[in-house]
């Protein structure tokens, strides 16, 4: 199954996309693994994307492209995968299509995670991380520190990350509804949009999505 997951920054597109992978048996296929892969792996178009990065820059979408192509033509793939953060706008939407096109496959589902925008703030905004170690996470709402500011794990500082004060959240949350949300009605068009709701326990998000993908499966026979 060829699969891209879209949703707003705190939809919880990366814990879904990680277990819809397991289930489907196909490769979990995100930006931010290719980026980090071809730079560790020191390839052209990893020294590229660095390069753009370094300066401060965005990697332009000629080589993102790439880097999906090529890891999309990887043996493991050829039965589907999951595209997580790519497509990310509409020119990067079309260039896929293009490319496959060019391989003459296409796309079984576009799942679209929904979620109000004040949830995604108060998912994001509401995180407190460990001085001592970035895994020891809590939330204010969700799962607070026994003592307010202070770590379960290790005793250390819990601080907020300035990639998550809401200022942050409501720029990321601008961005993808200028940028990203045009794509799901470009592929509303092609019949391919399942949309489900991301509120509520891990678990059953991922069954929804599993539910989804099945109806859309049988539509399409
Ligand atoms: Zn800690």
């Amino acid at each position: 199954m060829r699969i891209v997951l879209v949703g707003p920054p705190g939809a919880g597109k990366g814990t879904q996309a990680v277990r819809l992978a397991e289930k489907l048996a196909v490769p979990h296929i995100s930006t931010g693994d290719l980026f980090r892969a071809n730079i560790s792996r020191q390839t052209e178009l990893g020294k590229l994307a660095k390069s753009y990065m370094d300066a401060g820059n965005l990697v332009p979408d000629e080589v993102t492209i790439a880097m999906a192509k090529d890891r999309m033509e990887q043996p493991d793939a050829e039965g589907g995968f999951l595209l997580d953060g790519f497509p990310r706008n509409v020119s990067q939407a079309e260039a896929l299509d293009r490319l496959l096109q060019s391989e003459a496959i296409t796309l079984d589902a576009v799942l679209d995670l929904e979620v109000p925008e004040e949830e995604v703030v108060k998912r994001i905004a509401g995180r407190r991380i460990c001085r001592n170690d970035s895994s020891h996470v809590f939330h204010v709402t969700y799962s607070p520190a026994k003592q307010e500011g202070v770590c379960d794990v290790c005793g250390g500082e819990l601080y907020q990350r300035d990639d998550d004060s809401e200022e942050t959240v409501r720029k990321r949350l601008e961005v993808y509804h200028t940028q990203t949300e045009p794509i799901i009605d470009y592929y509303k068009s092609q019949g391919l949009v399942r949309t489900i709701s991301s509120l509520g326990p891990v678990d059953e998000i991922t069954e929804r999505a599993l539910e989804a993908l099945k109806a859309e499966k049988a539509e399409n026979k």
